[in-house]
């Protein structure tokens, strides 16, 4: 070390003299971030180094290491690295001015402003942010530079600063904290691994804490996807998520054109403790953790998607009113999308069956983004499957339309609640026409909507009124007495309608294969959609309005309503009567629960039936 010289004392060149209680007051919550920025440059000043390495021919060899120690006893924590480091020149340049001047104008922008949250994230404070926690900063630093001379500079948290040689032998850098007296829980290391672990944890350098790493080695989305195995993903997912069940499916991204992007997104298996109206992805610069609150990186109906994304080009210190108005995030979004529709359409022609199991899991989200986005939707379009009564489980509309060409028109039968549409749904079968069963929450808004994208189909639900096709069928089949059986359809239309005077209440006679069957109600598709919106939205009063016209339907096979016939020739009207009434009454209960009196008449009309059941036996 040449001779010694008195150390250099100086201003640091900052008009506001208070800028350092101001920035203690107004970070308060972020504080530890501290960490993650002395970290960041430590492992920065290894990368440089590295580079220069490789530039220069250094031809250095030894293991690039960040470490983090306390000192209880001095109250300090240091983060020393043995990178590239910095001369007394460049500790003038980079912290006197490029640090501080940072934090100048940090405070110019923000003084005004009371909310402290519209500032945190707004700005990088680098360097600067060591003085959040403590009462005075040293810099030990040695240059990677031939015939560098060490360098010591300190700074106790005011505008002025002191810079003097000293004789290091390591090259790189030490930054130590004299931590202040309220912020001495930076002196215990299970607080310090915690941030270190959150904020650094895949960082390409080693980062040691009292002599353990600390951090993982390489973040897995860095390798390449093809030298990952399924176990590996699956690994890195429960690295990430220690709770969680194993993932459905994942996306490895790796974008470079026209801006970087890299992250492995799974799509979670959904739980009754997941929050899908909450954004789970990390989100990281470079490797650094930056926020795992960033909804804005994926498209709404993705909020499920879990995973890390590292997007270089973004700043580290993203705000949220940023990520709202900055386009390349538009773009981000728009390459997730896409690469999600592409990874459905590969799971979906893979395997069916696979492709099925995960199905219930997504196909919300699924049908939400397309009704949301239509380059989502095209897509996807052909890989939509649906739950059916046919021989396999999913069908998708396609197949389904083909196999339903033979049989009946461009009509889609489905029923959205399989208990209470059991018979309809019986009597279709037995008709060997395939219901598809389409009971979520979306999917009334997802036929109405695939029915606006494609003018050629309609859905049309297995009560509706309209289900002329079917009952044609069963005309056809219909093959003895045709007039005797006119004659008693007349008849029964008449004695029904003579009995039920319920206002709104059409009788159809049909002669139905299925004599399971005694009556069944039906209700106008278009009609039965239109009051089931107005009801959603709260302008409907109940449920009777949805009944203001509906077909009762009278299965003239059936052997109760035979029997009815037959009461009736006996002059038994009464006991006609009654029958008639249950008949209805039955169907009805399939659509609807009945009021107080109602169900009172119903029950007390059981009884008796019941009782003239034990008389006849
Ligand atoms: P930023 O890292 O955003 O540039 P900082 O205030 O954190 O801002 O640091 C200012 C500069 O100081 C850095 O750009 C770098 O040149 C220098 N520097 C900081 N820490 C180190 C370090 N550990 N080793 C070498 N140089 C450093």
């Amino acid at each position: 070390m040449s001779e010694h010289k008195a150390p250099e004392k100086g201003t640091i060149s900052i008009h506001t003299e208070n800028i350092f209680p101001i920035i203690k007051k107004w970070l308060y919550s972020e504080k530890e971030i501290f960490l993650r920025e002395l970290v960041s440059n430590a492992v920065d000043a290894i990368t440089k180094l590295q580079h220069v390495n490789l530039v220069e021919g250094l031809q250095l060899s030894e293991d690039y290491v960040v470490d983090i120690s306390v000192d209880k006893t001095a109250g300090t924590l240091t983060i020393k690295d043995n990178g590239i480091g910095m001369t007394a020149d460049e500790i003038r340049k980079y912290i006197n001015q490029v640090a501080f001047s940072s934090a100048e104008e940090f405070v110019e922008k923000f003084k005004g402003l009371e909310d402290k949250n519209q500032i945190i994230g707004h700005f990088g404070l680098g360097f600067y942010s060591s003085f959040m926690v403590a009462q005075k900063v040293e810099i030990r630093s040695l240059s990677y530079q031939k015939d560098a001379v060490g360098a010591h500079w300190t700074c106790a948290g005011n505008t002025s600063y002191e810079l003097e040689e000293i004789d290091k032998k390591d090259r790189g850098t030490e930054v130590i904290l004299h931590l202040e007296e309220t912020e001495k829980e930076y002196l215990d290391p299970v607080k310090v691994r915690e941030v270190v672990k959150r904020y650094c944890n895949f960082l390409p350098v080693t980062i040691r804490l009292a002599g353990d790493q600390v951090n993982d080695s390489q973040p897995l989305w860095n390798q390449s996807a093809t030298e990952i195995t399924e176990e590996q993903y699956k690994e890195f997912y429960s690295k990430l998520y220690p709770f969680a069940d194993e993932p459905l499916f994942w996306i490895h991204l790796n974008v470079d054109f026209p801006f970087n992007l890299k992250g492995i997104l799974y799509f979670p298996r959904l739980t009754t403790e997941f929050d899908v109206a909450k954004s789970h992805i990390k989100l990281f610069c470079n490797q650094v953790f930056v926020s795992d609150n960033c909804p804005e990186l994926i498209p709404e109906f993705l909020t499920p998607l879990q995973g890390c994304l590292d997007a270089p080009d973004l700043p580290l210190n993203v705000s949220r009113s940023y990520l709202q108005n900055e386009p390349q995030v538009r773009k981000i979004r728009e390459v997730i999308t896409s690469r999600v529709a592409g990874k459905i359409c590969d799971l979906a022609r893979q395997d069916r069956v696979a492709f099925s199991k995960i199905w219930e899991d997504i196909h919300t989200f699924v049908k939400f983004g397309m009704l949301r986005d239509d380059k989502f939707y095209d897509k996807v379009k052909e890989q939509v499957i649906f739950r059916t009564t046919g021989e396999e489980d999913y069908t998708t509309l396609n197949e389904y339309l083909l196999r339903a060409a033979a049989k009946h028109d461009k009509k889609v039968y489905y029923a959205n609640d399989e208990a209470a549409q059991a018979t309809y749904i019986k009597l279709f079968k037995g008709q060997g026409i395939e219901v598809l069963l389409l009971d979520a929450l979306i999917d009334s808004h997802f036929i109405q909507f695939l029915e606006m994208k494609n003018s050629e189909i309609k859905f049309e639900r297995v009560d509706s009124d309209v289900t002329e096709n079917l009952l044609e069928e069963e005309r056809k089949i219909q093959l003895a007495g045709p007039d005797e059986q006119k004659l008693q359809t007349q008849q029964v239309k008449e004695l029904f309608e003579g009995v039920l005077k319920t206002s709104g209440l059409s009788i159809r006679v049909e002669s139905l294969k299925n004599d399971d069957v005694s009556g069944m109600i039906l209700l106008a598709e278009q009609t039965r959609r239109f009051k089931e919106m107005t009801r959603m939205m709260g302008k409907g009063d109940d449920m009777s309005d949805m009944f203001a016209e509906h077909t009762l339907m009278v299965n003239l096979k059936s052997p109760v309503v035979q029997n009815i016939l037959k009461l009736q020739n006996a002059k038994r009207e009464g006991d006609a009567a009654m029958l008639a009434e249950q008949v209805y009454d039955l169907a009805m209960l399939s659509q609807r629960s009945f009021d107080k009196e109602r169900m009172e008449a119903f029950l007390s009309r059981s009884n008796k039936i019941l009782e003239k059941l034990g008389v006849m036996g």
